[in-house]
């Protein structure tokens, strides 16, 4: 298990209840929210984005002597707002589409601290990413590497590229989210070879300057022996490099994935003093190989915004079915929250008007889709009070949620809520049904 902060009463250190039993978010109150702007709503809590990003620089500068970046992989959440704070924090970003480096572009995003990643650029991609300066592209595999080539060489421009690479770890985490084993759509395995022949094309190519590699070996993980034995397979490869091509790496990029709490079950990770071990590792392993640590990257996505949101549904229908279960329908689903359809993933939620009330009752929270996976949630804890009206609370919804929404039976997706210091404002406004339709002919 990595490192991890004392439990906390509640599942976040952001969250609190008021004498009258309403969920606090950042301080405010939930109901006069859902009441104000309306539901369902993503609520994302700003200083707590900033706190996390904080964590990160802070932590790595100090352990890696300041050969350090981090990246904010912009999947996770991505809108106008995300990437101005990102901005203002000092962070790098990882995108991966034509419209985040859009996004990241309008935000005024310093693109030569963007790294482009995804299994398969297009070529439009490419071009679309040389156009806005895009600093890294994390190539894929030797297809890919032709394009960003041949795409550079019509340009008569040098294109900084890092290579994903599949270090062979398996991160005990969800299959659809592990992305290190030999046997993924994403990277080339250095066991198998193909990494070290992927290395040799680079270096070949007159278009690519081959900034080091990359790796990510999944999400929600937990595990503490993750990182660490993803950075030896890929410190021992980079001595293999060198040894075969004299090459040396200027950045090691060793990818996002630590979990975040979304159950009292689950533990609240200490990222700083995970960052901390990881650092006094690979110099240690550094040292055995005789090398100079490369500038290490890290990625963060989840572990930077999933506590910082919260979704506020109003509850419609109580259906009792004598023998069997009772259901909770909330007025959103899987439409904007798309995780339990397909991960299963757990949640905490609250009627976030009754806290104090027992949660005398077990229900399924469902959606409103027509559907029958579009389930929030089994087998929660709810105050048998709970019905047509009652604001219900789904937690550590930031990361994965709005960037994953959808317009499935036409709902309109929320908008994003940001909560600061006791303020205020929007960040994301409410799709309208006419924006559902507006591209209809
Ligand atoms: C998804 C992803 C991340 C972020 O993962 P989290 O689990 O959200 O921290 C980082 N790097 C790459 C390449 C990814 O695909």
């Amino acid at each position: 298990m990595l490192d991890v902060l004392e439990k906390q009463e509640m599942i976040c250190s952001n969250l609190s209840v008021s004498p009258e039993g309403h969920l606090l978010f950042a301080g405010v109150d939930t109901l006069e929210l859902a009441e104000k702007y309306g539901t369902p709503l993503y609520l994302m809590d700003e200083q707590r984005i900033r706190e996390r990003c904080r964590t990160y620089l802070t932590a790595a500068a100090d352990a890696f002597h300041g050969k350090a970046k981090i990246l904010y992989a912009s999947k996770a959440a991505s809108f106008k707002r995300i990437y101005e704070i990102m901005k203002e924090e000092g962070m790098g970003t990882d995108v991966v589409s034509g419209g985040e480096i859009y996004t990241a572009v309008k935000a005024g995003f310093p693109m030569q601290n963007a790294f482009f990643h995804s299994n398969n650029k297009t070529d439009a991609d490419i071009a679309y990413a040389m156009d806005n300066g895009v600093g890294y592209f994390v190539a894929d595999n030797i297809e890919e590497l032709d394009a960003v080539e041949a795409e550079a060489a019509r340009r008569g421009t040098v294109q900084q590229v890092l290579l994903r690479l599949t270090p062979g770890i398996d991160p005990h985490t969800y299959a659809a989210v592990a992305t290190g084993k030999v046997d993924s759509k994403f990277g080339q395995a250095i066991e198998t070879g193909q990494a070290d022949g992927f290395t040799r094309y680079a270096l070949s190519l007159p278009h690519v300057k081959l900034a080091g590699f990359h790796c990510h070996v999944g999400s929600q993980v937990f595990d503490s022996d993750v990182y660490l034995r993803a950075s030896d397979v890929m410190l021992s490869f980079i001595a293999d490099m060198r040894q075969k091509y004299g090459y040396v790496p200027e950045l090691l990029d060793l990818g996002g994935g630590y979990g975040v709490r979304y159950i009292a079950a689950q533990p609240t990770i200490d990222i700083a003093a995970n960052i901390r071990s990881v650092a006094a590792h690979m110099e240690r392993k550094a040292a055995a190989l005789d090398m100079e640590l490369p500038t290490v990257c890290f990625e963060p996505g989840r572990s930077i915004v999933a506590d910082a949101g919260l979704t506020l549904y109003t509850a419609g229908t109580v259906k009792r079915i004598p023998g069997f279960k009772t259901y909770v329908s909330v007025d959103g689903g899987m439409t904007d929250n798309a995780r339990y359809a397909l991960y299963g993933s757990p949640y905490t939620l609250y009627n976030a008007g009754k806290m104090n009330e027992p949660a005398d009752m077990i229900c399924s929270v469902v959606g409103r889709c027509c559907e029958s996976g579009d389930i929030i949630q089994e087998n929660v804890p709810m105050p048998s009070c709970t019905g047509r009206g009652s604001i219900i609370a789904c937690l550590t919804t930031g990361a994965y949620h709005y960037s994953m929404a959808s317009n499935y039976n036409r709902i309109p997706r929320p908008p994003i809520v940001m909560v600061n210091d006791g303020d205020t404002y929007l960040a994301v406004k409410r799709e309208t049904f006419a924006d559902v339709a507006s591209l209809d002919v």
